[in-house]
């Protein structure tokens, strides 16, 4: 199959790696072995998904454009444990595609870029059973998830991903060596979510970290007291608690200072 007789969809955000090499780089970046299963998303011509097969033991690949399928089923002639389904991912039930895996899985895409946080969100809030997701994105968007404490690029979902897990760019990758060339470089990060570091209520944390960084200006103090639905008092009470300044931002507050916070809330609102 020729590059140029695949019909790019530009609806679905179609920007294909054909680079032998950064395909490989990617694959070998996401450490999988023979005892792995995983999970791609964005099949596109099936490039990544054939590199993914040889490393491990079964991959299963999602692809929204039906009209990928013999450009799919091309690349994919002398795989045996590839299977394709040509559903959206962000509307799949995650029990469904679950049902393809004996166990827990790993996450390998690389795809558009006005789904990869919430395709990221379903498969951290969602299940348990993701090792680790290895993606492709926008090179802001690395940078946002890695930020540090303190720095302008520190976010809600900064804080949330290092929560469940830990995140790493792995490498940058030129806008060149995707066909049709983007308008953004990119990059690919790693967020390993085998060994969760943190116990609190989930729910109650996503509930503080969203609400501390809703004004991003204002002070940690302002926006608890907005945000939950609790007294002044009960704010003072639980920040003081935390041995954390009032004038502080959301930026300027570990991960560590978000589950503190979260236990405090919680016990405020069981009293
Ligand atoms: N992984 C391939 C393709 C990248 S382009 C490669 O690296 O070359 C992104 C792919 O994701 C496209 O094929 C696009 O059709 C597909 N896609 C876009 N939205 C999707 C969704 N919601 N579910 C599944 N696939 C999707």
């Amino acid at each position: 199959m020729e590059i140029k007789e695949i019909k790019f969809n530009k609806k679905y955000g179609q920007n294909f790696i054909f680079d032998t090499n950064l395909l490989n780089s990617i694959v070998s970046d996401a450490k999988i072995s023979k005892e792995d299963e995983v999970l791609e998303i964005g099949t596109g011509a099936g490039t990544l998904t054939k590199i993914i097969a040889k490393k491990c033991k079964k991959v299963v690949s999602y692809e929204i454009d039906k009209n990928l399928q013999s450009v799919i089923q091309q690349n994919l002639s002398e795989i045996n444990n590839a299977v394709v389904i040509y559903k959206d991912a962000l509307k799949e039930e995650i029990k469904n595609i679950e049902n393809n895996f004996e166990d827990s899985y790993s996450i390998i895409a690389n795809l558009p870029y006005y789904i990869t946080t919430p395709l990221i969100l379903k498969f951290i809030l969602q299940t348990k059973r993701v090792k680790k997701i290895t993606i492709m994105v926008q090179k802001e968007v690395a940078e946002r998830f890695s930020a540090k404490c303190n720095s302008k690029d520190y976010s809600a979902i900064t804080v949330l991903l290092n929560f469940y897990g830990d995140v790493k760019i792995l490498r940058n990758v030129s806008k060149k060596v995707f066909v049709p060339m983007p308008k953004v470089d990119s990059a690919v990060v790693q967020i390993n979510l085998e060994n969760g570091k943190y116990e609190c209520d989930e729910k109650l944390f996503l509930q503080i970290v969203k609400c501390a960084f809703l004004m991003r200006r204002k002070t940690i103090y302002n926006n608890l007291q907005k945000g939950l639905n609790i007294t002044k008092d009960e704010v003072t009470i639980m920040l003081k608690k935390c041995n954390i300044d009032f004038n502080k931002r959301a930026e300027n507050l570990t991960v560590e200072n978000f589950v503190d916070l979260t236990k405090a809330y919680f016990d405020t609102i069981s009293q």
